[in-house]
């Protein structure tokens, strides 16, 4: 059996000129635990050209969703931006990742911290009964420069609270606090900013971070990386991965090429 399955696009909507998502088909062979990331793609020139995306639906779904940039001359996403209804793409069957909540320890709060397309692997994490069930409070932070790069707002806010399966510990326990930092907006500022300054913390009644009670994941620019990576050591925070469970775990939205 192929390692790859052609899957047919269902839909595609454009939020922005530089960002967009789609669904497509599911194989049901295709199996990944929320978070993961897989290998999708075009057959460009009679090759395929396949790119890291993360699953931004949920694994009991039975169709696949995924959120994506639109670089200018992007090598595969100058024709991904294309899609239409009824085109075929690449995906792999196989999914990975350190982004799943399998490699943090038990905690009381769950901090998801996206910047850009960096929230798709969470949009799963949200969808998911685990997550609720191991953590107490779920607090996703989505940082973009504008607010029209928000993406899935009001599906966070007002489709998800009423979803039949999930709905119920949606509206419990998920704290959602997108913010921007170049348009007037009711959250701004950089993430690592908000939580230096503890207004994160005091905007939705928490208490400042703690390895005792609180884990993390993030995923975004190697720049926010980098920084929330700095700021959690700083607190005392142990990074896990497969094998070796933490109190935070990291993965890079894209890489610099
Ligand atoms: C683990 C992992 C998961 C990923 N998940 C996603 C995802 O869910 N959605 C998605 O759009 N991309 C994701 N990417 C990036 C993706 O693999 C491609 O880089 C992206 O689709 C652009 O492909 P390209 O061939 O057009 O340009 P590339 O040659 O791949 O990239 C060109 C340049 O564009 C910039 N860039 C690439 N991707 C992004 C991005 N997402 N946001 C901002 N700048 C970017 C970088 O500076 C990069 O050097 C992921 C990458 C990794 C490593």
């Amino acid at each position: 059996m192929s390692n790859f399955s052609q899957e047919s696009v269902l839909s595609v909507h454009h939020w922005t000129d530089t960002l967009f998502s789609f669904t497509t088909t599911r194989n049901p062979s295709f199996r990944f635990r929320n978070g993961e990331f897989t290998m999708i793609g075009l057959k460009l020139d009679q090759k395929p050209l396949l790119r890291a995306y993360s699953v931004a639906s949920a694994n009991y779904e039975d169709r696949l969703e995924f959120f994506s940039i639109k670089v200018p001359d992007g090598p595969l996403t100058s024709h991904l931006q294309h899609l239409k209804q009824g085109d075929e793409i690449i995906v792999s069957r196989k999914a990975t990742g350190t982004l799943v909540i399998d490699n943090l320890e038990d905690g009381r709060n769950l901090y998801l911290v996206g910047t850009g397309t960096g929230l798709a692997p969470f949009l799963s994490v949200i969808k998911d009964p685990e997550t609720y069930e191991r953590f107490e409070r779920v607090i996703l932070l989505h940082g973009c420069r504008r607010v029209a790069e928000l993406a899935y707002g009001e599906m966070i806010t007002e489709k998800l609270p009423k979803d039949e399966f999930i709905g119920e510990l949606v509206r419990n326990q998920l704290i959602y606090y997108p913010t921007v930092t170049r348009d007037p907006f009711r959250n701004r500022g950089r993430i690592t900013d908000l939580m230096t300054s503890g207004k994160l913390f005091s905007d939705n009644d928490l208490a400042p971070l703690s390895p005792e009670h609180d884990r993390a994941m993030i995923c975004g620019s190697p720049a926010l990386v980098h920084d929330t990576r700095a700021l959690l050591l700083d607190k005392g925070f142990l990074e896990g991965n497969h094998g070796q469970p933490g109190q935070f775990v990291v993965e890079k939205a894209f890489a610099e090429r």
